[in-house]
């Protein structure tokens, strides 16, 4: 008997044993390909000997030791360096041990702030629908998953929700895709209105929408609205990139793609790359320097917050997304894996849309094609789906949610940046497979 609690008590997981660049091997000795890196995290694959080799040599120096008493070499590095390829005006790191907790900083960070400033009154957060922010009171708060958040909504952080930006389903046929995403990011300004001009501390959002949608980005042109809405309102905005970013989409951070900068930025995933636990919260000089010039104090923090070991794990993986060509690599080999699939799949009779950019790619799965129908839940698509590539030796992500009242299933594939051609054929031919199993 298993006295690990697992997610699903009654499930009856294989033992991972080990893991050797991009796959997974169980007790039994079968292999897997890490299609997902897990949830996106494993963006380097498995057992880098560059990585081991900086955890291994920290260890020796010197493993732990709290932030209020001393910083570390490794953090001091490793926030340099994200510095140096942030966004515009991005200029401090706080250092944290994953996703959440990075979410948890954000949003405090931001409340903070505007009562530095003198602007207590602002309390609300504007999010999306179609979100995850992460499983902590405040960060669950702002998510939209109604099923996740429902048990605990009398806990909930006061959120309201608007539209997100999805083309596949939110585009009217009489818009054009500019004016999709102008209407859409338009819900912000009449959300702050409605609560107040000066009621609301941030906005937050994922650039490229994972685990609740499956690789959705933002239509080109939203997130440049958003930008000017927050301005106009003195809204901070806060990007989640800890799914998309890390050179995930093709590019160190999401946003650089859709051209604006947040006052916020959260990473997490491939930040540590699995190797260690670790995330990070970003935030503006601006916002920096009210705390500075004010209390003089973020009222935040973890025992674990900037952890020298994770920060040279991290510090080796950023060198080779950045120095390394990794991210450049993952905008390649990402269109690479998408004219694959759209050339394996882009006909099939139950596929509606194949999305995404780098090496995060979202496949909508539909009833009808033509009428972008979704499956009935009861038929459970994405558990057959999960099973079905499992048992064929690929892991991704399955998923199914329901939005404004919409149920999708999608699959969510994220495989490390060192795959090479015959692993986007092993993909699709293991996603094949388990297609034709289920569909
Ligand atoms: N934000 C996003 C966009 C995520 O995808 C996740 C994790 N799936 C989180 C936050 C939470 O991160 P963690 O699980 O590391 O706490």
């Amino acid at each position: 008997m298993s006295h690990v609690f697992p997610r699903h008590t009654k499930s009856n997981l294989p033992t991972v044993a080990r893991g050797e660049g991009v796959y997974l091997y169980d007790q039994s000795g079968k292999q897997y390909f890490d299609g997902s890196g897990g949830a996106a995290v494993s963006c380097l694959g498995h057992g880098d000997p560059d990585v081991i080799a900086a955890i291994k040599g920290q260890l020796d120096s010197i493993a732990y030791a709290h932030t209020s008493f001393f910083t570390s070499d490794p953090a001091e590095q490793l926030a340099d360096k994200l510095i140096s390829h942030a966004p515009e005006g991005i200029d401090r790191v706080y250092l944290v041990s994953g996703g959440s907790e990075a979410m948890e900083a954000a949003l405090k960070l931001a409340r903070q702030y505007y009562v530095e400033i003198g602007q207590p009154q602002r309390r609300h957060v504007i999010a999306r629908r179609q979100s995850y922010h992460g499983n902590t009171l405040g960060a669950l708060a702002t998510g939209g998953n109604e099923w996740r958040r429902a048990p605990f909504a009398p806990l909930m952080v006061e959120t309201t929700h608007i539209s997100p930006c999805f083309e596949y389903r939110g585009k009217r046929d009489e818009e054009t895709t500019l004016e999709y995403g102008i209407r859409v990011a338009d819900e912000l300004e009449a959300e702050i209105r409605r609560l107040g001009e000066d009621s609301v501390f941030a906005f937050v959002a994922e650039p490229v929408v994972g685990a609740t949608a499956g690789a959705v980005p933002a239509v080109e042109g939203y997130f440049k609205r958003i930008r000017e809405i927050c301005d106009r309102y003195g809204v901070l905005l806060i990007l989640d990139e800890v799914m998309c970013g890390m050179g995930r989409t093709g590019k160190l951070f999401a946003c650089e793609e859709d051209g604006v900068a947040p006052d916020i930025i959260a990473i997490a995933k491939g930040l540590g790359a699995g190797y260690q636990a670790i995330g990070a919260m970003l935030c503006s000089a601006k916002i920096y320097g009210a705390i500075e010039d004010g209390s003089g104090f973020f009222q935040h923090g973890h025992t674990y917050v900037g952890h020298p070991t994770a920060c040279a794990a991290s510090l080796a993986v950023l060198s080779k997304l950045t120095d390394g060509g990794l991210v450049d690599r993952s905008a390649e080999m990402g269109g690479k894996l998408q004219a694959a699939l759209v050339q394996a799949f882009g006909q099939h009779p139950n596929i509606g849309d194949i999305r995404g950019r780098g090496l995060f790619r979202g496949i909508e799965i539909v009833e009808d094609r033509e009428t972008k129908a979704p499956f009935a839940p009861e038929r459970g698509i994405n558990k057959l789906l999960k099973k079905e590539t499992f048992a064929a030796g690929l892991i991704c992500y399955p998923m199914g949610g329901t939005i404004d009242g919409v149920r999708g299933d999608h699959i969510l594939l994220a495989p490390p940046f060192i795959l090479e051609d015959n692993h986007i054929d092993e993909i699709v031919t293991k996603l094949g497979t388990a297609i034709g199993a289920v569909l």
